[in-house]
């Protein structure tokens, strides 16, 4: 069975300094690819990584996250 997104993460690629703080916090959403460019893996994001997600956003110290 496939779970329905439950969030969806945005990426303001102005903000993100490629500091990889949400990929330590939440490594299954997000990977900080060699060229320094973030990759989220799973924008639409299940109900059991949205608490992951929101934590990673708060994390992110250029307030580079949104999770809505
Ligand atoms: S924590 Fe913020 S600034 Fe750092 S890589 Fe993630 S989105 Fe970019």
């Amino acid at each position: 069975m496939t779970s329905l997104a439950a969030a969806r993460i945005t990426v303001d690629e102005s903000l993100c300094a490629s500091t990889g703080m949400s990929e330590s916090v939440a490594p299954h959403l997000f990977e900080v690819g060699d060229d320094g460019a973030l990759v989220v893996l799973q924008p639409d994001v299940p109900a059991d990584l949205v608490e992951d997600a929101r934590a990673a956003a708060r994390s992110c110290p250029t307030r580079a996250l949104a999770v809505s």
